[in-house]
């Protein structure tokens, strides 16, 4: 029991990650992945941190530095931009993630912010609820819909591609924009996203949140998107200028917007709460307990497969090359 590897857990870990570690690994926790709260002691003897859900904190270099025995992080969520990945691949440290064990939830969701959005069924069942279909008569004719419309998918991933087939199965003509054409997909490709947003009516927005789709979505492609436009959301906030997405809210730019992810969650800029056509959930796309049971099994099955064998199951591109030897 005792030479069993430490498995440090910052925050409040996913039951499941919890359950199955103890079987397994020796282990520790704190409040947040904070470099002040680890101790000479849990430096020396935290071989493994396992991030795996609510309050972890971002794992920065300066975190993983005071770990100087930290050999894999364990990211709970495909989205990693919490880790800093590149600094642990240049010190050789592992970092994995859950991908495909969500893309089919993630998807259901973007499609069901698409069409909730278009037809308006967060304010129509308010309607209903405050006695007004009973008072006052019909709920109003939306001027949004699917019918006709074309739908342009920013991120042709793992999720962008379920959520294309979705919207395909719906009647829909499909485009992409990413910054590389994916062999095999059918769909057009657009090597601009101001040439997709021109293009399409219905903007999906899936890419994860790095330095190069840093406010991406700004004024200059809701204003392509134009009056019709509807934009959905289930990437990562900081994709998306907020401001300029709650302007063209308010002035008619676009027409309506589905949004799962904020740049500061959970704190909704005002704006948005205020704007009656944008469709607000919080960060739920993969919060089904089926979804976050098997992402909770990976980030431990990740864990396991390192000690094991030298070998995560799914390492992110930044540590792909970092070996159990190199440290
Ligand atoms: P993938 O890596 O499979 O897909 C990401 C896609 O984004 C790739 O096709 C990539 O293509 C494209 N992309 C990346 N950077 C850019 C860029 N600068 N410009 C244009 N395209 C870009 O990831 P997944 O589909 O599995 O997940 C996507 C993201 O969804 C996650 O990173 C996460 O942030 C988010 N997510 C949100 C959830 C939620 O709860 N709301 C749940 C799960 C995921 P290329 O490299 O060719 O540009």
């Amino acid at each position: 029991m005792t030479d069993r590897p430490f498995v440090l857990i910052p925050g409040h870990p996913h039951p499941r990650v919890f359950e199955r570690l103890q079987t397994g690994f020796q282990i520790v926790r704190i409040d947040t992945a904070d470099p002040a709260l680890v101790t000479p002691d849990i430096a020396k003897k935290v071989r493994a941190v396992a991030v795996s859900g609510a309050g972890t904190g971002r794992i920065t270099a300066d975190f993983m530095a005071a770990l100087p025995n930290l050999e894999i992080v364990a990211n709970f969520g495909v989205g990693y931009d919490g880790v800093d990945a590149p600094y642990a691949g240049r010190n050789g440290i592992m970092v994995t993630n859950t991908p495909d064990v969500l893309t089919e939830e993630v998807a259901d969701v973007a499609l069901g912010l698409v069409i909730a959005t278009a037809r308006e069924f967060h304010k129509a069942e308010t309607w209903l609820r405050q006695g007004r279909w009973a008072s006052e008569g019909n709920y109003r004719l939306t001027p949004g819909s699917l019918r006709g419309r074309k739908a342009g998918i920013f991120g042709m991933g793992r999720i962008g591609l379920a959520v294309a087939r979705r919207l395909e199965a719906c009647g829909l003509p499909v485009a992409y924009h990413n910054r590389r054409q994916v062999p095999d997909v059918v769909y057009d490709y657009h090597p601009t996203l101001k040439g997709l947003a021109e293009a399409v009516d219905i903007l999906v927005s899936v890419v994860p949140g790095t330095a190069s789709t840093e406010k991406a979505v700004n004024a200059d492609i809701l204003k392509a998107l134009g009056p019709h436009g509807i934009f959905v959301n289930v990437g990562r906030g900081s994709t998306v200028d907020e401001d300029a997405l709650i302007a063209a809210l308010s002035d008619g730019t676009i027409l309506a917007a589905g949004l799962d992810v904020f740049a500061d969650e959970p704190n909704v800029p005002q704006g948005l709460l205020d704007a009656p056509n944008a469709m607000l959930l919080p960060h739920v796309a993969s919060a089904s307990i089926m979804t976050r049971n098997a992402m909770a099994d990976l980030v431990a099955d990740n864990i396991f497969a390192w000690f094991d064998d030298g070998r995560p199951l799914t390492a992110v591109p930044e540590t792909a090359d970092v070996k159990a030897a190199a440290r």
